[in-house]
């Protein structure tokens, strides 16, 4: 596959290459359409792996463990100003607070008792979230989310109870499948639930995901090389 080549490649010469092919895909798609936001994946990596690509201005970055980003992420926030930061991994309850202290938009919203958590952390600290649900399209067991079916009683709960900000859906469609129709599906229950925004594709899937509507992509492989 294509990003394979670019443990070889500089940093620079593959952010280049993706902001490209994004907008490649972006033209493809609607170009008056607002341009998606790359999330740069830099969960593994040591702060040195990070650094080069703040360097380059990128601000918007995805960790996937809250441990991990409170450990290596304060020193980066406090030299870099304007970073926001993205969890895309599950969140457990006991989380929340450590979460909300270092992120800015949760992507993986996917239980009610997670919303009530967060619904409580935010009244406490009174610092607002912004929160995508994440939706499991193909029924995965082994995978966290929404079922669609259930979806748009949920993001009402976590509008009307909870008094969250849902912003968009997010998915992670199945290995070895085709994602075009995943995105596609994504893209329907997002007009039904009256949000704007989507978070699809990932390196291997990424220009595909733009051309059906992604806001925002999640790639770490294609700009960091292998984890
Ligand atoms: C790791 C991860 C990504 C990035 O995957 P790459 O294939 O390295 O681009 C995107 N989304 C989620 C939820 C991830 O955990």
């Amino acid at each position: 596959m294509s990003f394979k080549q670019q443990s070889e490649q500089t940093i620079e010469q593959a952010y280049d290459l993706l902001k490209n092919r994004m907008k490649n895909a972006h033209e493809r798609f609607e170009p008056e359409a607002k341009f998606p936001q790359l999330v740069a994946v830099s969960k593994t990596l040591p702060v040195e792996k990070i650094t080069p690509l703040l360097d380059l201005g990128h601000r918007i970055f995805g960790e996937n463990r809250v441990q991990e980003a409170t450990g290596k992420w304060p020193e980066l926030l406090e030299k870099y100003p304007g970073v926001e930061l993205h969890l895309i991994g599950p969140l457990q309850t006991n989380k929340v607070r450590e979460a909300l202290k270092i992120f800015d938009v949760v992507q993986s919203l996917d239980r009610e008792k997670l919303a009530r958590a967060l619904s409580l952390e935010v009244a406490k600290t009174g610092k607002q979230i912004k929160c995508f649900v994440q939706v499991n399209l193909a029924g995965e067991e082994q995978k966290s989310g929404i079922a669609p079916g259930n979806l748009l009683d949920f993001i009402k709960t976590c509008r009307k109870k909870y008094t969250l900000d849902i912003v968009g859906l997010m998915c992670i469609p199945p290995q070895g499948e085709a994602a075009g129709p995943y995105f596609a599906q994504l893209k329907i229950l997002g007009k039904e639930a009256g949000v704007n925004n989507l978070s699809m594709g990932m390196s291997a899937d990424y220009e595909a995901a733009i051309e059906m509507g992604a806001t925002h992509i999640r790639v770490g492989t294609a700009l960091f090389g292998k984890r």
